[in-house]
């Protein structure tokens, strides 16, 4: 059993290969530059990342991980230099650990309706084991925030964005005008109520400074559902992210010990424009225990 693949190309010089199909389905870019190639996000593991991109480009291969999710970094153990902010270390070691691969893997076809029997199948198992005990390597370079990589006649720029995890980037392009996104920013909503999530108003910060930062770019390129999203997206996801932070003062009120406890464990889901936003109530401040 193998994830579909589909490789599409955005520009001459600048592809898409993505693997899985549907809502689920992860986007790693390959930007090529006079000397060297970007591959931004490797996948759940299951794609040749590395192969596909080298029979599109001869450059010289380096991975930038957008943060450190396992469906985003599968496949950094191909890479030689893998760029990453190091504030998400602790995520990427415990989203390569085989028990947390092999929990997230099971879950997942268990949402998709598989049965337990199903499940237990050996193509399914075999599928299952193969991308829960992918190698791990030493490869790792800090990625920091305003940091450029130079692919030769093309710039990438690193923004750090904390929100949907503490080490999230944004890659600017500019010779492409494009934004690459990571999971900061989707068309179907983004995710700020992990453990390692940052809390909202730090999320806002990221996305002012992001709206600055990419204001003459035309594009954005999140890590999965639909490409490209106009880059007016952003400010949909900074309103939505400041009425969470400006509602959340009604909440601040002083409540019964049962009340206060209730509320941390809430998730919320708050939609604003074409923004979606889930998060939980205790990580909406950055004073707010995480
Ligand atoms: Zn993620
Ligand atoms: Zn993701």
């Amino acid at each position: 059993m193998h994830d579909e693949v589909s490789v599409e190309r955005l520009n001459e010089h600048t592809w898409v290969m993505t693997e899985g199909t549907g809502r689920g389905a992860r986007h790693c870019y390959l930007l090529e530059g006079k000397e060297q190639a970007a591959v931004i996000d490797t996948g759940l593991g299951d794609m040749d990342v590395v192969g596909l991109a080298a029979s599109l480009t001869d450059r010289r291969l380096l991975a930038v991980n957008s943060h450190g999710h396992l469906d985003h970094i599968g496949r950094n153990h191909d890479f030689e230099r893998v760029y990453m902010h190091p504030a998400d270390e602790a995520v990427f070691q415990e989203h390569s650990s085989y028990e947390m691969r092999r929990a997230y893997l099971t879950g997942r076809f268990r949402s998709k309706g598989f049965s337990q029997e199903q499940i237990a199948s050996e193509e399914i198992q075999d599928y299952i084991e193969r991308l829960s005990s992918l190698p791990r390597r030493e490869n790792r370079l800090a990625l920091r925030d305003g940091q450029q990589i130079d692919l030769g006649g093309r710039k990438l720029k690193a923004i750090h964005t904390p929100g949907h995890t503490r080490g999230s980037v944004c890659i600017l392009d500019e010779n492409y005008g494009a934004v690459f996104t990571g999971d900061s920013l989707c068309e179907q909503g983004i995710l700020l109520n992990f453990t390692h999530s940052a809390p909202v108003e730090v999320y806002l910060d990221s996305m002012r400074r992001l709206e600055k930062e990419a204001g003459g770019f035309s594009a954005l390129y999140p890590g999965h559902q639909k490409i490209a999203l106009p880059v007016d997206w952003i400010r949909d996801y900074r309103m939505c992210a400041e009425a969470i932070v400006s509602g959340g003062e009604e909440d601040a009120e002083p409540k019964g010990q049962k009340e206060q406890q209730k509320a941390q464990e809430t998730e919320q889901v708050s939609c604003l424009g074409r923004a979606v936003i889930r998060w939980r109530s205790d990580q909406l401040r950055q004073s707010s225990p995480c």
